[in-house]
């Protein structure tokens, strides 16, 4: 039997009250999908695809329309307690009382949690997220990035075997992005199965080892980051050659081939494995007469754009 997935959500529908009563937003039209135990998941999508409103809906802070959602096999509406337990969530915004310490922020979570003294993890953390030094320091003296360090140690004051967050990244410089990168790593090494969303392609690319895309609160995307990759590897050559075609073109290299009317021919092909030229040179010895010739080039920007249909 396969592993039972960390999360899963089915046909999750939000759809905002609006304010003078009337039809509101959807924000979440019909989302499904597992993530896996174990790995880096992401959910990339464009500002306002509904990222938040899922990952709040996870949190408990927004109450769904429709749909169901498991925390590590636990119903967030029938086992909302154990499924609170098993997740930690660093949100988008930070939201801090300016005269806590990091030291009693992680304390006061731990006894939020009914987490006993002795059980309590709040200097290892601290160490974890490298704000050991600052323990006694007030919340409202740290630095951006070290707020969002102790965000997230605080969503570990539990233990969850789940850690999502929120669009970590979003308006952080590159020093600070490194190290939520190495941060985030070091856990997943040690077994957390993390949750990241981005509207960042390339930060998807690096950390995550699948990724969901969603937009306009729906995915359109839900594959292992290898082969959204290798989606955009491919290359297409689009050639018009100067009678009628009486039968497609075919090569063991070519990954597609589409006519384009009666003397067009599109063929898709992996550019690790041909060139444009060993393109034209196959279709030529198959004894075609090559007239025009168009290329076109996919990098995984255009696989977003061209899935998103932006
Ligand atoms: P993302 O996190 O992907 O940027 P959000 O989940 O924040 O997207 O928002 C999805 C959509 O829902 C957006 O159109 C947003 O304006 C709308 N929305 C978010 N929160 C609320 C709210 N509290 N009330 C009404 N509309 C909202
Ligand atoms: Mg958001």
């Amino acid at each position: 039997m396969s592993t039972p997935p960390a999360i899963r959500i089915e046909n999750l529908v939000k759809r905002y009250a609006a304010p003078d009563g009337g039809e509101g937003k959807l924000a979440l039209n019909g989302v499904s999908f597992d993530v896996p135990q174990g790995g880096i998941f992401g959910l990339l999508g464009p500002n306002g695809a509904g990222k938040s409103t899922l990952i709040n809906i996870l949190a408990g802070l927004v109450t769904k329309t429709a749909g169901s959602a498991e925390i590590w096999g636990f119903d967030i509406d029938e086992q909302r307690r154990n499924a609170k337990r098993a997740i930690g969530i660093v949100p988008q915004e930070i939201v801090f009382d300016p005269f806590f310490t990091p030291y009693e922020v992680l304390e006061n979570q731990a006894g939020f949690y009914g987490i006993a003294k002795h059980l309590r993890r709040s200097e290892e953390l601290l160490e974890a997220v490298r704000l050991a030094d600052k323990r006694d320091a007030y919340a409202r003296t740290l630095s951006g990035g070290m707020k969002r360090r102790l965000l997230v140690a605080k969503a570990m004051v539990h233990t969850p075997p789940i850690l999502v967050l929120d669009e970590p990244t979003a308006g952080v410089d590159v020093e600070l992005r490194r190290q939520l990168w190495e941060l985030v790593t070091a856990l997943n090494d040690d077994g957390v199965t993390v949750v990241l969303t981005t509207h960042y392609l390339e930060e998807a690319e690096q950390l995550c080892d699948r990724i969901a895309i969603i937009n306009h609160g729906e995915c359109i995307a839900n594959k292992p980051t290898r082969e959204l990759v290798d989606m955009a590897r491919e290359k297409i050559v689009a050639v018009t050659v100067d009678s009628d075609l009486a039968t497609i073109p075919q090569h063991d290299a070519f990954t597609k081939v589409e006519m384009a009317g009666e003397r067009g021919v599109e063929v898709t092909y992996n550019k690790d494995q041909l060139t444009a030229g060993q393109v034209l040179a196959i279709l030529q010895e198959q004894g075609l007469t090559v007239q025009d010739v168009t290329t076109r080039e996919a990098d995984l920007e255009d696989v977003f754009v061209q899935l998103t249909g932006g």
